[in-house]
């Protein structure tokens, strides 16, 4: 196996690793080797694949958070939090209350930022996979994006169905869309339009909650209400860095 780039540099110059040494590399797909080094130089680090094996860090149930894109630091805290708590895919989109709204032509450069932290946060937390954040999504294209996977669309406007009632009709699940709306909400119409594509309404409770802890709280209870949050032994017995 063979590492390059900054993570390269930071074992050879930050963490000091030598030839000999054993750590544990991910390739950011959900998979975990324990390797033992045999070559290690700032610009590239080798070393033999001693085992592989899935990371029990990533949770068996995937969520993708769909999230309105919201001002300044607070979408890269919904992206680093939520990296932490263990959601898998991320899709920035505008919608009709929107504040947030790059031009079309800085698009590829916001998301390349937020992959980076993403990146950043997937690393700290020790986790194997690097959750993508997918293009910036202008709302039309929004509910057709949608999959026939089970959809929450969290609404303070929904006055009847909590999220433990949505959660009940499904005792068993894989894989969620959860989908947040901008600072200002959801228009009703943009609400209906996810229904129409089978997205269930949910209440997270009678307080309105700021647009940035409404994703990452959602997902730290869909990932307990779906026992994903047990302690889980280490992939490899011997402990790597
Ligand atoms: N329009 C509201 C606030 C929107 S909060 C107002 O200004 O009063 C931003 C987003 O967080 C909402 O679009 C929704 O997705 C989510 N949210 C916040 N509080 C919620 C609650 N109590 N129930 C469900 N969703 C909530």
């Amino acid at each position: 196996m063979t590492i390059a780039g900054e993570d390269a540099r930071h074992l050879a110059r930050v963490l000091r690793a030598q030839p000999g040494d054993r750590i544990t590399a991910t390739d950011g797909r959900g998979n975990l080797y324990e390797v033992v080094l045999t070559i290690v130089t700032p610009e590239t680090v080798r070393g033999e694949v001693l085992a592989a094996g899935p990371d029990r860090a990533e949770p068996p149930l995937k969520i993708t958070l769909f999230q309105s894109i919201l001002k300044g630091e607070k979408m890269d805290w919904v992206l680093q939090k939520g990296t932490e708590v263990g959601i898998t895919a991320f899709v920035p989109f505008l919608s009709a209350r929107t504040i947030a709204r790059p031009a079309p032509n800085q698009y590829a450069k916001k998301q390349e930022r937020w992959q980076s932290i993403v990146t950043a946060a997937a690393k700290q937390s020790g986790r194997g996979l690097i959750p993508p954040v997918h293009p910036v999504t202008p709302w039309p294209a929004v509910p057709p994006m949608l999959t026939d996977q089970f959809t929450l669309v969290a609404w303070e406007g929904e006055t009847t169905r909590s999220l433990r009632q949505a959660l009940s009709q499904r005792e068993q699940l894989s894989a969620v869309q959860l989908v947040i709306g901008p600072e200002g909400g959801f228009a009703s119409e943009e609400v209906s339009a996810l229904v129409r594509q089978g997205a269930l309404s949910v209440s997270l409770g009678p307080r309105i909650l700021r647009a940035e802890t409404a994703g990452p709280l959602a997902a730290g209870l869909l990932l307990y209400h779906y026992d994903a949050l047990e302690p889980a032994p280490s992939t490899f017995a011997s402990n790597g860095r």
